[in-house]
């Protein structure tokens, strides 16, 4: 029952490194989102929350916002892949043409792919945003490394057998072939 567990949870593992390889690929091309948006709707105002994870650019990011607006125009809740407009995801997504998405405060940290990016607005919108973003080769890699023990292990067992070696330590046998020397390992 627990090998069948760690071969089914392994290789759905190994299938979501698969995956987030092909979305690093992809991210280079087109971006994919996930996510949600919850509104309020109050006497005068507005609150959305967002929460989000999207591709773009080799990584993947983790968005949270917070915004006020003071109106009470409905946004439509979504969920899905690729939505319509959505290429690339920017670190700042800020344009310059239009002084209303320009943050008041704006912290961006980057580095070999990872970023950090918390803004804060306080114009038409009052609204805070959070980001973290790590690249995908990362994800993929922390995702195969389970995969990867759990099938390199008997590969290993297995290439000691054949070369007379203690499956447990890798010891030399030949001298000593009912039990290892090195670690009394009885075989
Ligand atoms: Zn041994």
């Amino acid at each position: 029952m627990l090998r069948i567990t760690v071969i089914t949870s392994t290789s759905l593992l190994a299938l979501l490194a698969i995956a987030t390889a092909g979305l690093w690929g992809r991210s280079f091309w087109t971006g994919d989102q996930v996510g949600g948006i919850l509104t309020r709707h109050l006497t005068n105002e507005c609150v959305s929350w967002t929460l989000s994870v999207d591709t773009g650019r080799g990584g993947v990011r983790l968005y949270y916002s917070r915004v006020a607006y003071p109106d009470t125009a409905v946004s439509r809740p979504y969920w899905g892949l690729n939505p319509p407009g959505l290429r690339t995801f920017h670190i700042a997504y800020v344009n310059p043409q239009n002084p209303a998405t320009q943050p008041n405060s704006r912290q961006i940290w980057s580095f070999f792919g990872f970023a950090r990016q918390y803004e804060t607005w306080k114009n038409f919108q009052d609204a805070t945003v959070h980001a973290y973003v790590v690249p995908l080769p990362l994800v993929t890699l922390l995702l195969a490394i389970p995969s990867m023990l759990v099938w390199l292990g008997p590969y290993r067992r297995a290439r000691r057998l054949r070369n007379n070696l203690c499956v447990k330590c890798g010891y030399d046998l030949r001298a000593t072939p009912d039990r290892c020397p090195e670690c009394g390992e009885v075989l």
